[in-house]
């Protein structure tokens, strides 16, 4: 039986990047980052828990992928460069299978995306994944939530939905074609975090969030910390590929409220709109105009027919959702 030592100099330790912030890495008792000058560290923590984020029995490289993407999309909302991670883990057994899985999927991401295992802690326990992430932005171009003005354009990254159709193939069995069944779970198990384009939007955007619990959601922290409200065009949202195969109202539903689809919703000037198109095309992620916010509190969600759509639920919650 190998010791968490063990385990931790076999799956989680490698030599630093002489390039990088990282001055010291795993094996101390801490490690040492340095921001560079002028800039200030940005930094999140998120937790996937078994049954509660992720279904028991999931795929372990999958879940080593998702569980620093959604770290790094919260960088990526924040205009942030990322720098490190730590990473706390509770096992309920050393199954090496699993950790080498589990690895592999997290080290292939962190190294697409220039970020380092800095450190962290393994114990027994339920299965539970803790990622913080280091990133650094100068302290005047951090894409807060609170930085929105009225009459600012709100934008979406990529597309939206598919993820919710994945969970819904997982867990109520709900048939899609073969294709569309492989572009839900690759949405719902492999999210992009959209780092570049958030390093792209810094100085463009006025505000910006990584959409986790669901479009109307995570826009209403920005109207809310930004005392604003907002109008979204529902015939303009991106709604994801596999999900156009089901029908209009359950389209709007998933893509409004689905949750975990880690793009990015952010807002600009309309003075902005050309450059906001024109950086995005430079990295290579497609944005889309949904709306616009307003002086008036409220988020309204109009049908073609300019008509305001009252749609069945609201975002995650995880204390008001069993
Ligand atoms: P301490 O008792 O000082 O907290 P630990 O014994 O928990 O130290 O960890 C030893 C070293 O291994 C530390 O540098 C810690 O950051 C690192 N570490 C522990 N678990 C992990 C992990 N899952 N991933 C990366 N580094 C880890
Ligand atoms: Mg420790």
């Amino acid at each position: 039986m190998p010791s968490e030592f063990d385990l931790i100099a076999r799956y989680f330790t490698r030599p630093t990047r002489s390039s990088s912030a990282v001055q010291l890495g795993v094996g101390d008792d801490c490690a040492l980052i340095a921001p560079p000058a002028d800039e200030s560290l940005a930094i999140s923590t998120d937790m996937l828990v078994e049954g509660r984020h992720f279904l028991p029995g999931a795929d372990p490289e999958s879940l080593g992928h998702k569980s620093l993407a959604v770290n790094l999309s919260d960088l990526a909302a924040m205009g942030a460069r990322p720098l490190g991670f730590s990473l706390a883990l509770a096992l309920p057994a050393a199954d090496e299978d699993w950790l080498a899985s589990f690895a592999r999927g997290l080290f292939a991401l962190a190294d697409q995306e220039h970020i380092e295992l800095i450190g962290g802690d393994t114990t027994r326990g339920p299965l539970t994944i803790c990622i913080t992430v280091f990133g650094s932005v100068p302290n005047d171009h951090a894409l807060r939530r609170d930085g929105a003005l009225a009459n600012d354009d709100i934008w979406v990254s990529g597309s939206l939905g598919d993820a919710r159709l994945g969970l819904e193939v997982l867990t109520r069995h709900l048939k899609l074609s073969a294709d569309d069944t492989a572009v839900a779970l690759q949405r719902l198990h492999r999210p992009i975090p959209r780092v570049s384009l958030g390093l792209a939007l810094r100085g463009i955007a006025s505000a910006a969030i990584d959409i986790s619990d669901g479009l109307t959601g995570d826009l209403g922290h920005i109207l809310k910390r930004s005392a604003l409200g907002a109008t979204i065009e529902a015939d303009l949202l991106p709604i994801g590929s596999a999900l156009r195969s089901q029908d209009q109202k359950i389209q709007y539903e998933f893509a409004l409220n689905g949750g975990d689809d880690y793009e990015l919703c952010f807002c600009a000037p309309l003075s902005q709109r050309d450059r906001v198109i024109a950086t995005a095309q430079q990295v290579g992620v497609a944005v889309t105009r949904i709306g616009q916010t307003r002086e008036i509190p409220g988020l309204r969600v109009l049908d073609r027919a300019g008509k305001s759509l009252h749609l069945r639920s609201q975002s995650f919650d995880h204390f008001s959702t069993p």
